[in-house]
C-alpha cells in the first residue's frame, strides 16, 4: 500500500476512533493523544536544522545576488497576492453565511488570547541580535534572515573557501531529507493519534452552535484551493492541478492533522521535490520563506472570523474597515508563526485594527483547532503551489521527475 494511502487510511480512522470515543474524550486524550505527541516532535526534531542547512544551500546554490533577488521578489509577490486575495474569499463568505447574526453571546467566556506583537516589533525582530539564541528558540524568521545571510555571504567568497562550508550545509539538508523519509513511516499512525483527541474533544455538539463558521472558513479553503492554485499551477507552470494536489497530498494530511505548517516543512519539501519535480534550488528556498510568511489559510480564516464578530455585535463594517481587514490581514500573516493556534492570537491584530471587541475571539476560541486543521492545510498547499511556479518560471521544474520515487 503507498504511504499516501496508509496516511488517509489513519485520519479516516481517527475521526471514526474520535466519534466513538465522543462520550469518553478522557480516553483519547490519555492514551492516543501522546502517540500524536510522539510524531509531532519527531519531525519537529529535525526542522531547525533543515531549515538552517537547505536555506543556505538554496541560497547560495542561487548563484549571485541578482538571481537571488529575483526569485525572491517572485516569491513574496505571489505570497502577498494570494494571500489579499485569501482574506477578500473569507470577507465574502463571512457576509454570505452571515454565521453571526442572531447568534447569543455567552459573555462569560473568557478571553484568553495573548498580547499579538505589533507589526514593527515583528519586522525589527526579524534580525537576531544573537543568531545562536534565534536557532536555540527555533525563531524561524531570524534563522531564515541568518541563512540568507549566511548563503549570501558564501557565494561572494572564492571557490576554494567557500566550498567546504557550503558541502557540509548541503550534507545536513540530505541527512535531513533521509530522516525525514524514515519518520514518515510512522506517518499513519502518528496522524491517528494527532486526530482522535480532536475529534473526541471537539465532537458535534461543540461545533454545531458556530457550525456556520467552520463551514465558511473549510467552503473557503476548498474555494482558494480550487480557484488560486488551481489556476496558478495550470496556467504558469503549465501542469495539471489533479497532478498538483495528488503530488502535495501527503504533506497537506500531515498539516491538517499536526496544524503546524513549520512542523510540516520536511514533509513539504519532500513531496514538492519528489512527487512535483521542483529543484532542490527553488524547494530549499521558497519554501522555508513560505512556512513562516506566507500563510493563506490563516489570512481567509481572519476575514470570515472579523465579519462573524461584527455580525455577532450587531456592527456594520464600511469598506474601508474591509480593506483594512485586507491589508492588516496580510500582513499579520507575515508575523504569524507556523505553530497551532497563532492565527487565533493574530486575530486580536485584525479585530482591533477596525475597532472590533477584542471578546469576540472568545467564541471562535473553542472551535479553533478544528478551523486551523483547514487553514493549515491551505498555508502549506499556498508555499507548495509558489515553489511549483517559481521553479517553472525559473526553468527548474523537472517534469520527468514527477512521481520518480515509487513509493511502497
Ligand atoms: N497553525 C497555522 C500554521 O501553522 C497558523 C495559524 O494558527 O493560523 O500554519
Amino acid at each position: 500500500m503507498k504511504l499516501t494511502t496508509k496516511i488517509l487510511l489513519g485520519l479516516v480512522a481517527g475521526v471514526i476512533v474520535g466519534l466513538l470515543l465522543g462520550s469518553a474524550p478522557e480516553i483519547a486524550t490519555t492514551y492516543i493523544k501522546p502517540i500524536g505527541g510522539l510524531f509531532i516532535n519527531l519531525i519537529k526534531m529535525i526542522i531547525v536544522p533543515l531549515v538552517l542547512s537547505s536555506l543556505i544551500v538554496g541560497a547560495s546554490s542561487v548563484g549571485d545576488i541578482k538571481t537571488l533577488g529575483r526569485i525572491g521578489g517572485k516569491t513574496i509577490a505571489y505570497y502577498l497576492l494570494t494571500t489579499a486575495f485569501a482574506v477578500t474569499i473569507g470577507l465574502l463568505l463571512g457576509n454570505f453565511f452571515q454565521a453571526g447574526v442572531g447568534l447569543e453571546v455567552p459573555m462569560s467566556a473568557e478571553v484568553t488570547a495573548k498580547e499579538a506583537p505589533s507589526l514593527i516589533e515583528t519586522l525589527l525582530n526579524i534580525v537576531p541580535r544573537n543568531p545562536i539564541k534565534g536557532l536555540v528558540d527555533g525563531n524561524m524568521l531570524q534563522i531564515i534572515t541568518f541563512a540568507l545571510f549566511l548563503g549570501i555571504g558564501a557565494t561572494t567568497l572564492p571557490d576554494e573557501k567557500a566550498k567546504p562550508f557550503i558541502n557540509f550545509f548541503d550534507s545536513l539538508a540530505e541527512v535531513m531529507y533521509k530522516i525525514t523519509s524514515i519518520i514518515m513511516e510512522f506517518a499513519p499512525y502518528g496522524v491517528f493519534g494527532l486526530i482522535t483527541p480532536v475529534v473526541a474533544t471537539n465532537g458535534p455538539s461543540v461545533l454545531i452552535p458556530l457550525i456556520k463558521v467552520v463551514a465558511a472558513v473549510y467552503i473557503g479553503c476548498i474555494l482558494h484551493a480550487s480557484i488560486v492554485y488551481s489556476s496558478a499551477v495550470k496556467l504558469i507552470a503549465k501542469i495539471s492541478p489533479i497532478k498538483f494536489f495528488k503530488g502535495i497530498l501527503p504533506a497537506a494530511v500531515t498539516a491538517f492533522s499536526t496544524s503546524s505548517s513549520s512542523g510540516t516543512l520536511p514533509v513539504t519539501i519532500k513531496s514538492v521535490k519528489e512527487n512535483i519535480g521542483v529543484s532542490d534550488k527553488v524547494a530549499s528556498f521558497v519554501l522555508p520563506l513560505g512556512a513562516t510568511i506566507n500563510m493563506d489559510g490563516t489570512a481567509l480564516y481572519q476575514g470570515v472570523c472579523a465579519l462573524f464578530v461584527a455580525q455577532v455585535y450587531g456592527i456594520d463594517l464600511t469598506m474601508g474597515q474591509m480593506a483594512t481587514i485586507v491589508l492588516t490581514a496580510t500582513l499579520g500573516s507575515i508575523g504569524t508563526a507556523g505553530v497551532p493556534g497563532a492565527g487565533l492570537i493574530m486575530l486580536s491584530i485584525v479585530l482591533k485594527s477596525v475597532g472590533l471587541p477584542l471578546e469576540g475571539i472568545a467564541l471562535i476560541a473553542g472551535i479553533d483547532r478544528v478551523l486551523d486543521m483547514a487553514r493549515t492545510s491551505i498555508n502549506v498547499i499556498g508555499d507548495a503551489s509558489a515553489a511549483t511556479i517559481v521553479a517553472a518560471t525559473e526553468n527548474e521544474l523537472n517534469i520527468s521527475n514527477q512521481f520518480n520515487v515509487v513509493e511502497e
